[in-house]
C-alpha cells in the first residue's frame, strides 16, 4: 500500500468532519487539474480491475460539488489564467479524461454539456476506433474471465500451477514491456479481445473525435499506446509521445498539450526539453501526481479524482491537507534530473 494511500485512510474519516471551506481556504493552488478515466453504470470487464469508476449518479454528484467551489475553465482560459498569472475569486478547475473510452461521448458529454462544462480527453491514436485492444484493458478482461468462469479458472490453474489469487496478481502485474504475455494467456483460455471489442466498442471512433471536437471539447495526446514512460528509454519516449503529437497535428486535434499514461515518475529533464523543442506548440505536459508541483514548469500535475471510493469532495480535502504536510517537509515539489 503506497504511503498517500494509507494518508488517505487515516486522513478521510477525520477530514469528513469539516466542512471544504475550511481546506479550501489553505488551497494555495488557483487552477487545479483533474482526471477521470470514464463514468459508467455498467460492469466494464476491460475497466474494473484497473479503477474505479463512478456511475452516472457519483459522477453528477462529484460535478455539483465542484460547481459549487470551483469555476470550471475551458483550455484558451486555462492557457489565458497561465500565461497572465491571472487570478480569479473561486479558484478553478480544467476538467480531463483519460485514455479515450467510448463513455466519454455515450454519457459524460452530453452531462457535460447540461452543466457547461469543458473537458479534454487524452487519447492513444493506436486504438482509436476499437482496431485494437490496450494491453492494460486485457489484463482486466482476462482477470474478469477467469473470476466469473470456472472452467478458464482451472484451465489456468493448470497451465501456471498457481491458485486464482496468484493468477489475478501476475496477470494484473504484466507490464508493458512483456504484454505479449497477456496474448499468450487469451490464446490459451480462447478469449478474443477483437470480437468483444467488435461487441462493446471500448474506445471511441474517429466520427465520435470530430463530432466532439467539433462541439468544443479537447482531444489530446496520451501516447501512442499507452506505454509506461519509466520502462522506456529516452528515445523511445520521444518516438512514442511525437507519433501521438503527430496524429494529433495530421488530424486536426490538439498538439499543444500531453498526458503522460500512469505516470511521469523518472522521466527526466532532457525527455521535456526534447519534446518542447520539438514541438514549438507544445504548451504544458501533464502527469498525475495530486497536489504537487514539479521542478519541470511546464508539466503540471493532476489530481486523480476516481480513488477508491472517495467523493471528489473527499478526495480534495484530503490532497489540500497532504499538500500542506508535504510543503512543511519541503516535498512539495517533484525534483527531476
Ligand atoms: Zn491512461
Amino acid at each position: 500500500m503506497s504511503f498517500k494511500t494509507k494518508f488517505y485512510r487515516i486522513a478521510n474519516p477525520i477530514n469528513r468532519r469539516f466542512s471544504f471551506e475550511k481546506f479550501s481556504q489553505k488551497l494555495l493552488f488557483q487552477d487545479l487539474i483533474l482526471v477521470y478515466h470514464l463514468v459508467s453504470d455498467a460492469d466494464l470487464k476491460h475497466a474494473k480491475h484497473l479503477f474505479p469508476y463512478r456511475s452516472v449518479k457519483q459522477f453528477e454528484r462529484d460535478l455539483d460539488f465542484l460547481l459549487k467551489h470551483f469555476d470550471f475553465i475551458d483550455w484558451e482560459t486555462f492557457l489565458k489564467h497561465k500565461s497572465e498569472k491571472v487570478k480569479t475569486k473561486k479558484p478553478t478547475i480544467l476538467l480531463t479524461f483519460d485514455d479515450g473510452y467510448s463513455e466519454f461521448y455515450d454519457i459524460i458529454v452530453p452531462i457535460l454539456k447540461r452543466k457547461g462544462i469543458f473537458a479534454i480527453n487524452f487519447i492513444n491514436p493506436k486504438f482509436i476506433d476499437n482496431k485494437e485492444m490496450m494491453w492494460r484493458n486485457k489484463a482486466s478482461l482476462i482477470v474478469s474471465e477467469i473470476i466469473e468462469n470456472k472452467i478458464l479458472e482451472d484451465k489456468i490453474s493448470k497451465y501456471t500451477g498457481d491458485e486464482l489469487n496468484e493468477n489475478v496478481t501476475s496477470i494484473l502485474s504484466i507490464n508493458y514491456k512483456n504484454q505479449n504475455q497477456l496474448d499468450d494467456i487469451a490464446n490459451h483460455l480462447e478469449i478474443d479481445f477483437n470480437g468483444y471489442l467488435k461487441k462493446n466498442p471500448v474506445y471511441l471512433t474517429t466520427e465520435q473525435l470530430i463530432k466532439l471536437k467539433n462541439e468544443g471539447f479537447g482531444i489530446s495526446s496520451h501516447g501512442w499506446n499507452h506505454p509506461l514512460y519509466n520502462q522506456l528509454s529516452l528515445t523511445e519516449q520521444l518516438e512514442n509521445t511525437q507519433k501521438s503529437l503527430d496524429y494529433m497535428k495530421e488530424n486536426q486535434f490538439s498538439n499543444d498539450s500531453f498526458a503522460f499514461p500512469f505516470t511521469d515518475y523518472f522521466v527526466d529533464n532532457q525527455f521535456f526539453e526534447n519534446i518542447f523543442n520539438q514541438n514549438p506548440e507544445l504548451k504544458f505536459t501533464f502527469g498525475s501526481a495530486g497536489l504537487k508541483l514539479d521542478s519541470y514548469a511546464k508539466n503540471l500535475q493532476r489530481i486523480p479524482i476516481e480513488t477508491g471510493n472517495y467523493s471528489a469532495e473527499e478526495i480534495l480535502k484530503n490532497e489540500i491537507m497532504y499538500y500542506q504536510i508535504l510543503k512543511k517537509i519541503n516535498k512539495n515539489k517533484i525534483i527531476r534530473s
